[in-house]
């Protein structure tokens, strides 16, 4: 069989754990015999991190920006425990707040829908997509504890001196503050990457705030997104058939509920935190979630969205066997195969991806699946496979 060719490189980032030993499964199992793969590589893994002082990290997001298109295994974020186990030299930061940094994206994140792994939600057929703003808020707040009677005050100095200021509150006693804040600039990066991913996946964009209690704050990215939207996307999405709408925060919410899925919910900061734990636990498992970083200029960066699955790791080093679920890591791979196929005019490049990520989930639904989808599947007797020979039923599959 002839293997189909690419013509541009995607940028490969190799990660740690277990995660590093699907990957490589991943690659020779199910892309390599198929595909003659062209990649940039770089190796994420602690250790080199921290070989090249981090400059990898950096070098691999700048190729992103090169080649457009990159395919990210999960890599660990260090903490102190990691530091002694690695022998770093310093605690480097998160490999995706740093890539995140470098192309300015927005993380969308789906479920991957299987038949007898069944949402928590009756109504929920479709994939609900969660994008998240991921900057400033309560998460660069600054707080502060009110011990007695005072009074509050938010206070900005413009750079000639002058000064606005706006009461907080009149505190009578003890109490707590927190001043937060965003960008427009970052609220505009946000906007264009969540409306060039609707027309990507020709999905309908819900955008939701608290509009009505915060006249100011929040209803700024109400209206950033509006003007962005009517000015560059109204056209395309009207071609695309597909809408755009705002509602409230408590709308919203009730709607999604209430709804079938098939639609991105764009979400602030918080809300996309903590909605997203919420979404990703009522589809089934953080091993089913797709994750991509899509930047206002039309980066995209593929991973999966849980992490380097170090306890499995650990048991792997013992030679003892594992079945740690790849279907996250695989479509990683296909997304960004199906994306540079969909970029360099690869027909056969894209056709590939459908095949590799049908053949997962039909592998899934004839009862061959790892652990910890066998814990929650309606399917009856379902057979679980250990990490390497899931794989190889896909490969089977693949080649049916
Ligand atoms: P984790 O790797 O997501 O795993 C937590 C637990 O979830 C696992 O122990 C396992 O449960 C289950 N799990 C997650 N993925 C699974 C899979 N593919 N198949 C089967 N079970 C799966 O989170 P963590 O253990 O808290 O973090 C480990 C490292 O990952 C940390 O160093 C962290 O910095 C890093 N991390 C990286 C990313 C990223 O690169 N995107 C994201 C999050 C965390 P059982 O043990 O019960 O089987
Ligand atoms: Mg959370």
């Amino acid at each position: 069989m002839k293997k189909i060719s690419m013509t541009t490189p995607i940028v490969e980032m190799d990660g740690d754990e277990m995660t590093r030993i699907l990957w490589k499964m991943i690659k020779e199992e199910l892309i390599l015999p198929f595909v003659d793969l062209k990649t940039e590589y770089y190796d994420l893994g602690l250790e080199n991190r921290n070989a090249t002082d981090d400059q990898v990290t950096i070098d691999s997001a700048e190729a992103t920006k090169k080649y457009g298109v990159a395919v990210k295994c999960a890599t660990i974020t260090p903490n102190a425990a990691r530091m002694k186990e690695y022998s770093l030299k310093e605690m480097w930061k998160s490999p995706n707040g740093t890539i995140r940094a470098i192309l300015d994206g927005t993380v969308f994140r789906a479920p991957i829908i299987v038949k007898g792994i069944e949402p928590n939600v009756r109504t929920w057929k479709k994939p609900i997509t969660i994008a998240r703003h991921a900057y400033g808020d309560v998460y660069k707040a600054s707080e502060m504890i009110v011990d007695g009677p005072g009074k509050a005050e938010l206070v900005f100095t413009a750079e000639d001196g002058t000064e606005k200021r706006e009461l907080i509150h009149n505190f009578k006693g003890a109490g707590v503050l927190q001043g937060m804040h965003n960008l427009n600039s970052s609220i505009e990066s946000y906007a264009r990457s969540c409306f060039a991913y609707a027309l990507d996946t020709k999905q309908d964009l819900w955008f939701a705030t608290k509009d009505t209690i915060s006249k100011k704050y929040d209803h700024t990215f109400k209206d950033i997104m509006q003007e962005i939207f009517d000015a560059e996307y109204a056209e395309k999405f009207k071609e695309a058939g597909i809408t755009y709408f705002y509602t409230l925060i408590d709308d919203a919410v009730a709607r999604v509920m209430k709804s079938e899925g098939g639609f991105i919910w764009a979400c602030k900061n918080y809300d996309g935190d903590v909605m997203s734990d919420m979404v990703s636990s009522a589809f089934g498992s953080l091993a089913m979630m797709t994750s991509v970083l899509v930047s206002p200029e039309g980066y995209y960066e593929y991973e999966a969205a849980h992490g380097t699955v170090q306890r499995h790791y650990y048991k792997h080093l013992k030679g003892e066997e594992t079945s740690t679920n790849s279907v996250a890591t695989i479509f990683a791979w296909t997304g960004a195969l199906r994306k540079r196929g969909e970029l360099d005019q690869l027909p056969e490049l894209m056709e590939f991806a459908d095949r590799l990520e049908a053949a997962t989930i039909r592998t899934i639904e004839e009862g061959k699946m790892t652990k910890d989808l066998a814990l929650i599947t309606t399917l009856e007797h379902p057979v679980v496979l250990n990490s390497r020979d899931f794989i190889k039923a896909i490969r089977e599959q693949m080649e049916k």
